[in-house]
């Protein structure tokens, strides 16, 4: 069996190692950027009412049309814009790469990035390019970004703004001449605009390579599995061809639906997250030893003192507080820890698992 499986599958997916999500029972979850609250009591019932109306043994609704339209009120997509759904906005990068793959043609982000747009390039038989940051703030490397599109025309750039893993935001200016250069689309993933207060949205339109994808993942529904791709019409119409047929669940349709007319109870919870990050950030900065990086997100990213970070991650582990340990996914990473901004009394029990493991 082994050889036939070392002849039948491709080589660049026998290279890889399956994506790996740690077992978190019992831990303080503060590795995967989830929205720590739960929903108040009366919303649940009220919730629940609402999916007596669901008829599991019929297909859903083909486009999510309820569900668009309550997108479209709550995230201020402009009316002249198309909007399209996906199993999460992971399902939306791979749908934009099966619809301009072709055997040479060129995937392009920053590293360190987002790790999924480097796998579907892949699956998708695209080869991808990874542009180094800037090593002292993760900045945008312009000049070497621009010369990587004039070399490589990528028929794809994506950019993660705010980026992950390390929560920066790029400059608009550096964004702006990205794409302009591009020969392709450049998608800004917004998948953490509820903690910053800019976005790509509002300039939908001013060129015709630029889509705006997000998810409703950061902001409390990472169990729906539900993102979103908005940008000019005729782009989207093509994408939606390779769209398998009910690709949003009927629950998660009507859950959405609902939690979106909600809105207000999310906003106040993101609201939140945005202010615990920065007590966290204030409290992180009294360890000594931490280097932290601002953050538009709801996230941390810190560099512990050069070797510790496996032993700080274990010890964390110990006291029952799952983080992301980063040292060794990228060189620029190295000794570098992913902190989620959680509730303010799980994110005391790390800072103080932190003291405690660090001093
Ligand atoms: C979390 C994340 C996503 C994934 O969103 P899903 O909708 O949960 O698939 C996409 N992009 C970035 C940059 C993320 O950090």
């Amino acid at each position: 069996m082994k050889s036939r499986i070392e002849s039948l599958v491709r080589p660049e997916i026998l290279a890889l190692r399956a994506y790996h999500v740690p077992p978190a029972a019992g831990l303080i979850k503060l590795d995967a950027m989830e929205n720590p609250y739960g929903w108040p009591e009366s919303l649940l019932s009220e919730w629940l009412e609402t999916l007596r109306g669901v008829e599991p043994n019929r297909y859903p609704d083909p486009q999510g049309e309820a569900l668009q339209a309550a997108l479209r009120k709550a995230m201020g997509i402009p009316s002249d814009m198309g909007l399209l759904l996906g199993n999460g906005s992971d399902e939306l990068i791979q749908m934009l790469a099966l619809t301009v793959a072709q055997p040479g043609r060129k995937v392009l982000s920053v590293e360190p990035g987002f790790v999924i747009y480097r796998m579907v390039g892949l699956f998708s038989g695209m080869e991808y390019v990874g542009v180094p940051l800037q090593a002292e703030d993760f900045s945008l490397d312009l000049p070497a970004m621009l010369e990587a599109i004039e070399r490589e025309q990528p028929a794809l750039v994506y950019l993660a703004y705010p980026n992950n893993p390390t929560g920066n935001r790029f400059d608009v200016d550096d964004m702006v001449r990205i794409i302009e250069a591009a020969p392709g689309l450049v998608i800004v993933d917004e998948a953490y605009a509820p903690f910053t207060d800019y976005s790509f949205m509002g300039l939908l339109g001013d060129w015709d390579n630029l889509l705006v994808m997000r998810t409703v993942s950061k902001m409390g529904l990472a169990g729906l599995r539900l993102g979103y791709l908005v940008g000019p019409t005729p782009w989207l119409a093509e994408i939606d061809k390779v769209r398998l047929p009910y690709n949003v669940n009927v629950l998660t349709q009507v859950s959405a639906t609902f939690a979106l007319e909600h809105k207000d109870v999310f906003d106040a919870q993101t609201q939140s997250i945005r202010t615990e990050r920065g007590h966290l950030f204030e409290a992180l900065g009294g360890i000594e030893g931490l280097q932290l990086y601002p953050s538009e997100a709801n996230f941390i990213l810190v560099r512990t003192p050069a070797g510790r970070a496996g032993a700080i991650f274990d010890g964390l582990k110990e006291r029952k507080i799952l983080i992301k340990n980063l040292d060794g996914a990228h060189p620029l990473l190295a000794d570098c820890l992913r902190l989620t901004v959680g509730s303010p009394e799980e994110n005391a029990a790390m800072v103080e698992a932190l003291k405690a493991v660090m001093a």
